[in-house]
């Protein structure tokens, strides 16, 4: 069977390295032929290359032909995935911090005076921050020259072969040994080294002559240079990808192992041509006081890495007297793009000020680790932690989070083509009461539909998502969604101090199905002899209709938790997505200052306790409002906890 449909790319950013090895993944577990159309181009999802090389952008018109027994089913997969725009969305967000803008200049005082720009030499802002410290000039092992014709063409294609599979192998195990974004873009670039284009143009080049070494380093440069010619910034950076992995490639056709980053003493200002992200995926980034490279791009994978690490680094600075080369000690401000070789003593001055001052102030914050904050009124307020994921523990924990406000369980279910099992979902829950025993933890139902597509949920197609089948409405509405996680959390319960909270609560009939559905299920697990435990149950206020009937709800439910992106967007009218509504969309607008008024007195006529879990509970500016309001708990990602707690108790001077 062959079918054809044609759809619009949603996802973020366009077809760059990362969703192109998806699309990879999910073709592979399919047996139909499959290619994307563009512009009279047509690209097989077998390879990432020639995914990339189509230049696809955020809403680029193309078609899907799949040829095959399970075509349809292919097609679906795929449209579902390049349609899918928030499940990318939210993917992309963690895994590419923004490159940082041009140099800045310090209008916003927060670096302190320029530096002499005419005893600077300037690259790319790579990573925030000023360092300075000892010069580690970082090479690889040198390679020496190929014969440049092949003695016996299948020992050759045979050596290439092995040398490409050894290099993914190695990567792999890079990926398996590291985690998050970092093990994601190593395994990105394992595939590339399986990538059916890159054997193709390798063996085409031996069996026309070439030795191994030569077809790599000939097929490495056309691919990065056809990669380079492209007008996507992402796929242009993944032209350096390529190019480390035919050096990685090469040098294990010569036997030479890759020098490790890890052998660069801690503390030292790493100096390189450039670093690959292979190279900077495998390692503990944040253990260089900085990073200077000679090549390389702020949307580099290296780049994003760097970034993610907090290591403060310039890339592509021109260095025509080698002036690197020859520093023993080297002073740098990543946020202007700035490198100062051998600094005289008054760079050296003003940068260790400069950083000085930022570690004081990190540092100063760290005493409110173990602070839970008051007002000046004397009212205790809980700042907990927004989390995605049991990885993010470490950090919640280290930023002196008090609890979890909100675990937002779909990310169990995405970046996956399965669902999770209860036992799955039950260890999760298990990990994360375990880590925080003596503070509640709020683990939020299943919120998906609308912004949050799962992969291997099938939604109906809705002309208004966000007015659709989603959070609570979907659970209820597919029992065997809902009855494997509620059985989880009753499992779950005896390990610590569970609440739970559903989303998109609209009125008391959605609470009362659902405890409904709680009791069949805690019956259920005892008749198997299960241990179960009761746990708190809230809602989150998100939906006009909630603020409404608030009175009503806090009668039925032991807390709210407001949730201010949707109920910004719902009593508003307009789309947390959409920028051009962004003024409208903010939650200091009079009307959801109201609804939020509203919610906390009904919540205190009935004695129950209100927070905040939307973006506005990390935002020091509506924070007072919130508190004056009634809210005693804030919750939002880790990196906020320390200022938000400092911003409500003025303990620490910034
Ligand atoms: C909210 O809507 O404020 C909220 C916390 O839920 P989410 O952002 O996950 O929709
Ligand atoms: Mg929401």
């Amino acid at each position: 069977m062959e079918i054809q449909r044609a759809v619009r790319v949603a996802v973020p950013g366009g077809i760059h390295a990362r969703p192109a090895a998806e699309i990879v993944k999910l073709s592979k577990g399919y047996n139909s032929e499959l290619f994307l159309e563009y512009q009279g181009k047509s690209a097989t999802t077998r390879s990432s290359f020639k995914l990339i090389l189509l230049s696809l952008k955020e809403g680029a018109d193309i078609t899907i032909r799949a040829i095959g027994e399970d075509a349809d089913r292919a097609v679906d997969d795929i449209a579902g995935f390049l349609e899918a725009r928030q499940d990318n969305h939210a993917q992309g967000a963690a895994e590419e911090p923004a490159p940082p803008s041009a140099p800045a200049d310090c209008a916003d005082g927060r670096l302190g005076a320029a530096l002499h720009l005419d005893r600077a030499m300037t690259g790319i802002a790579g990573g925030s921050g000023v360092a300075i410290g000892p010069a580690f000039q970082f090479r690889q092992p040198v390679l020496a020259p190929f014969p440049p014709v092949a003695a016996d063409v299948d020992t050759e294609i045979r050596a290439a072969m092995e040398a490409m599979q050894h290099v993914g192998q190695s990567l792999r195990r890079q990926a398996a040994a590291a985690s998050g974004g970092t093990a994601e873009v190593l395994n990105a670039i394992a595939e590339l080294s399986a990538d059916p284009e890159w054997h193709a143009r390798i063996v085409g080049l031996i069996r026309s002559g070439r030795s191994a070494g030569a077809a790599i380093l000939t097929a490495g440069k056309d691919l990065a240079e056809e990669l380079a010619a492209l007008e996507d910034t992402y796929a242009r950076a993944r032209s350096e990808d390529i190019a480390s992995l035919t050096r990685l490639t090469a040098l294990q056709l010569q036997g030479k192992q890759p020098i490790s980053l890890n052998e660069v003493p801690t503390g030292s200002i790493l100096v390189a041509d450039e670093i690959s992200a292979a190279e900077a995926g495998g390692t503990d980034l944040s253990r260089l006081a900085g990073i200077v490279t000679r090549h390389g791009s702020a949307a580099s994978h290296a780049a994003i890495l760097a970034r993610a690490a907090g290591v403060p680094a310039v890339f592509g600075v021109a260095d025509p007297l080698a002036l690197l080369e020859g520093a023993r000690e080297i002073a740098l401000d990543g946020d202007r793009g700035q490198v100062f070789p051998n600094p005289d003593a008054s760079v050296r001055a003003e940068i260790i000020e400069q950083r000085d001052r930022a570690k004081a102030e990190a540092l100063a914050l760290q005493a409110l680790v173990g602070v839970a904050p008051r007002t000046k009124d004397g009212v205790a307020i809980t700042v907990a932690a927004n989390l995605g994921s049991v990885e993010e523990i470490a950090q919640a924990k280290a930023a002196g989070a008090m609890g979890v406000g909100l675990f937002r369980t779909e990310f169990l279910f995405m970046n996956r083509n399965d669902l999770p099992t209860e036992e799955e979902q039950f260890l999760a829950y298990q990990r994360l009461l375990q880590a925080f025993p003596e503070h509640p933890v709020i683990i939020r139902t299943l919120d998906i539909g609308a912004d949050k597509p799962v992969r291997s949920i099938a939604l109906p197609r809705e002309d208004n998502p966000f007015l659709g089948l989603r959070g609570i409405r979907l659970c209820l509405a597919r029992p065997e969604l809902f009855k494997p996680q509620l059985r989880a959390l009753l499992r779950a319960a005896p390990f610590g101090r569970l609440h739970v909270m559903l989303p998109m609560v609209t009125g008391t009939s959605e609470i009362d199905a659902t405890v409904a559905m709680i009791d069949e299920c805690r019956r259920a697990l005892i008749d198997e002899g299960k241990d179960v435990a009761p746990f708190v149950l809230g809602i989150m206020v998100e939906t006009p209709a909630a603020v409404f009937a608030a009175q009503t709800l806090a009668r039925k439910v032991k807390f709210f938790s407001i949730g201010t992106n949707d109920l910004t967007q719902y009593v508003m009218a307009a789309d947390r997505l959409n920028p051009g509504v962004a003024d409208l969309c903010r939650v200091d607008q009079p009307a959801v200052l109201s609804a939020i008024r509203m919610v906390c007195t009904a919540a205190e006529q009935a004695g129950i306790w209100v927070g905040v879990c939307g973006e506005a509970a990390s935002d020091a500016s509506v924070a007072q409002q919130l508190i004056s309001a009634g809210v005693t708990e804030l919750s939002m990602s880790p990196a906020s906890i320390l200022k938000m707690k400092n911003a409500i108790s003025g303990h620490v001077r910034e």
